[in-house]
């Protein structure tokens, strides 16, 4: 399968001089297309600092981040914000939909700057909350549905776009076990379906779903192992 992300020799240092903080020092990563990758770590390790870089929020002080082809350090803070929308579906631990909007309205957002015409990007919503399982809650307003719903409508809106990328900082830290269950599953099919993922968790249970687990300590990748799910 051709590489999708490829880091070579990512620094990234907080401030300067003294006081300054290298968070990661020298992170070299090949991931493949259609590869599912969970990232395990301390607190303080570099976790989100990788999470940030790989999602294209902030750029590496040192290194190269290539996301399909294109050195991303090259671009402009405009064509960031496009790979930001069009490249990357990202699904965060607090779900981050917005209140006193539909689901469907919520999963149609990412497509609003594609140029696309109502209904196509309707359709293309539905077809997203289908995936998930929650066409039947299209109408239904985020306070209206539970953690574990809200989670499911925010994986079809990072879905929308067919993104390259599918990133998700601890999707499952806010839910139940059920919950939780009902995600990896959905995890499960995407990445069944070819679905590029990386996703930080804490959880060695959620972790063990994926086809590999990377190990980064102070700043550093120590561990790199595939798992039984890896094709
Ligand atoms: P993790 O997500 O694994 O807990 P982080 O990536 O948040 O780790 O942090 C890695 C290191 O970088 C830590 O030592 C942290 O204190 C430091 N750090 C993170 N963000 C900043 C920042 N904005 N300014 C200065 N230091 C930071
Ligand atoms: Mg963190």
């Amino acid at each position: 399968m051709p590489v999708v992300l490829k880091l070579s020799g990512i620094e990234q240092v907080y401030g300067t001089g003294e006081a300054s903080v290298r968070a990661l020092r020298g992170i070299d990563l090949d991931v493949e297309q259609g590869d599912y990758v969970a990232i395990m770590g301390p607190s303080g390790s570099g976790k989100s600092t990788l999470m940030n870089l790989l999602g294209c929020l902030d750029v590496a002080s040192s290194g190269s981040y290539e996301l399909a082809g294109t050195d991303v350090s090259s671009l402009t803070e405009r064509e960031l914000a496009r790979v930001r929308n069009e490249e990357i579906g990202f699904v965060f631990q607090s779900f981050n939909l917005v209140p006193r909007m539909s689901a469907l309205a919520n999963v149609e957002l990412p497509l609003i700057y594609g140029g696309l015409r109502r209904a196509e990007r309707r359709r293309l919503a539905l077809e997203a909350l289908e995936l998930v399982g929650l066409s039947d809650r299209a109408d239904h307003q985020p306070q209206e549905l539970s953690g574990g719903q809200q989670q499911r409508v925010a994986i079809a809106r990072a879905l929308v776009t067919s993104p390259t990328l599918v990133l998700a900082d601890e999707p499952t830290g806010n839910l139940d076990s059920e919950s939780t269950e009902e995600i990896l599953s959905i995890l499960d099919s995407l990445a069944s379906a070819g679905r590029t993922i990386v996703i930080i968790t804490h959880e060695e249970n959620v972790a063990e779903r994926a086809h590999r687990v990377l190990t980064i300590s102070d700043g550093l990748i120590t561990a790199d192992r595939a798992l039984a799910g890896a094709r």
